[in-house]
């Protein structure tokens, strides 16, 4: 029986959020130049878990969750990324996540491959139970596709060190052994890694000092937005402000706050954490009291005349609509996917210096990296050696793009795809391809 082929549509559809993210590996192909085989491998996953997790709610009521589990790539290691509980998780979202990662394991010299995990839930509409019960069922769901040589999760968008831990002890359970090495970002009592909680923003904060360093900035004069104020966000608008650099603006998923002599970021944090709202507070001890600012929306926040501006909450918040209106001087991408890439060439001709979130947010999978290690080996390190090693890997990868950069007078995004498709294909390559292959018939 023959079907008939859809006839296609007539006007051009928007790309997919992971057609969009392919689109980098094409223009960094021109510099990193490697063969055609590699970069069609790069396009396809190799493997993805599709879900359904039924979770006994609080009122007896099952509810069903959609999970996901996406191993991008594996070839020059076990896959390694987060799992992201949110209501628009979506496959498309979960594979482009694994793609990034798998770059991103690239870019720092990682001996992993790139995977990603989500649910689609709101998780502050569950109850702890509830969350805890949501964790272990996916697990379940997903526990034949990771494991500590085939596919490690770590945290990500409103997943936290407590869930990492249930999923670690579920997965145990069916293991029949202890597994801490199968997930990151654990509880430290559970074999989690000093410096694990900062280690994303800490990462970002490394090569912003590189920059500093180079560009002799004085960070009482440096501006700092930062949208999204959670694990990434947080930290960074911390470490920048414990060295002087005034952070202006801070925003969540309800908006933002802006004020011209800057925040007193630990007061920010303190309210935050303690009432989940983002208000204007300064604090002594337990008292806090507000100040000035202006409410400003996410929109408004990511247009403002700042130094630094870091996207740390959701990708594509800087697309065609906005790509015009960016006045900072350099975005450090702590999230994953905040320009789409049409913005990619605009943002380089207007003198904007996006440092790619696959090395912006790696500090995050470094420390991951260091934790497995631990787990591994039983051997547990001072918070100064994980600080020391990720600083140094920081510091030489962000160097070592950015004279990929200037060579060819090319965005730091499409260096850093060069440097990983490098280091991606000479994995493959090593396998074999057809050039191997067909030379010595
Ligand atoms: P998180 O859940 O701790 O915080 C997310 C923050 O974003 C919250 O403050 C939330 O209110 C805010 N937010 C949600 N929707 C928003 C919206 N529409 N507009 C503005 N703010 C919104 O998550 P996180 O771990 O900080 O992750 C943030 C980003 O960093 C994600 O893109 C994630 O993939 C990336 N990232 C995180 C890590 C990590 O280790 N946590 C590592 C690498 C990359």
């Amino acid at each position: 029986m023959t079907t008939a082929t859809p006839s296609l549509p007539t006007h051009a559809a928007e790309p997919s959020l992971y057609e969009d993210a392919l689109t980098r590996l094409d223009a960094a192909n021109k510099i990193a130049q490697v063969e055609p085989e590699t970069i069609e491998q790069l396009r396809r996953p190799t493997h993805i878990t599709e879900v359904s997790i039924p979770v006994r709610m609080d009122d007896g009521s099952r509810q069903y969750f959609t999970g996901y589990r996406c191993r991008h790539s594996d070839v020059r290691g076990p896959a390694k990324g987060g799992i992201r509980f949110h209501p628009d998780v979506s496959l498309d979202e979960v594979k482009s996540l694994a793609f990034w990662m798998s770059c991103k394991c690239a870019v720092v010299g990682l001996p992993y491959g790139g995977g990603k995990g989500g649910v689609i839930v709101d998780p502050r509409e569950l109850s702890r139970m509830e969350l805890e019960r949501l964790s272990r069922g996916y697990v379940r769901g997903v526990h034949a596709a990771i494991g500590p040589d085939t596919d490690v999760p770590a945290p990500d968008v409103y997943t936290n060190a407590t869930v990492m831990g249930w999923m670690m002890d579920e997965y145990s359970t069916l293991a029949g052994k202890r597994t801490p090495a199968v997930i990151t970002g654990k509880p430290i009592e559970l074999g989690g890694s000093l410096g694990r909680d900062d280690a994303t923003a800490r990462g970002a904060y490394y090569i912003v000092k590189e920059m500093e360093r180079d560009q002799g900035w004085k960070p009482g004069e440096i501006t700092v937005a930062v949208q999204g104020f959670g694990n990434a966000g947080q930290h960074f608008a911390r470490l920048l402000h414990d060295d002087g650099y005034k952070i202006v603006a801070v925003s969540d998923s309800r908006g933002g706050i802006y004020r011209e002599a800057g925040f007193d970021v630990p007061s920010l944090i303190k309210i935050k954490n303690e009432s989940r709202r983002l208000k204007a507070v300064y604090c002594e001890g337990s008292v806090c009291e507000e100040v000035d600012a202006k409410q400003i929306s996410n929109e408004e926040l990511l247009e403002l005349d700042v130094d630094i501006l870091a996207p740390a909450a959701l990708e594509g918040v800087i697309t065609q609509e906005n790509m015009g209106d960016i006045k900072a001087k350099t975005v450090v991408e702590l999230a994953n996917g905040p320009v789409a890439s049409i913005a990619d060439p605009v943002l380089f001709e207007n003198g904007v210096k996006v440092i790619p979130d696959i090395l912006a947010n790696a500090g995050g999978v470094t420390v991951s990296y260091f934790e497995w290690v631990q787990n591994r080996t039983g051997d547990y390190w001072e918070l100064e050696t994980v600080h020391e090693r990720l600083q140094r890997r920081m510091a030489r990868e962000f160097r070592a793009i950015e004279a990929i950069a200037k060579k060819h007078k090319a965005p730091m995004r499409t260096a850093a795809y060069a440097h990983a498709l490098k280091r991606l294909a000479s994995a493959i390559e090593a396998t074999g391809t057809q050039r191997y292959f067909a030379s010595g018939r």
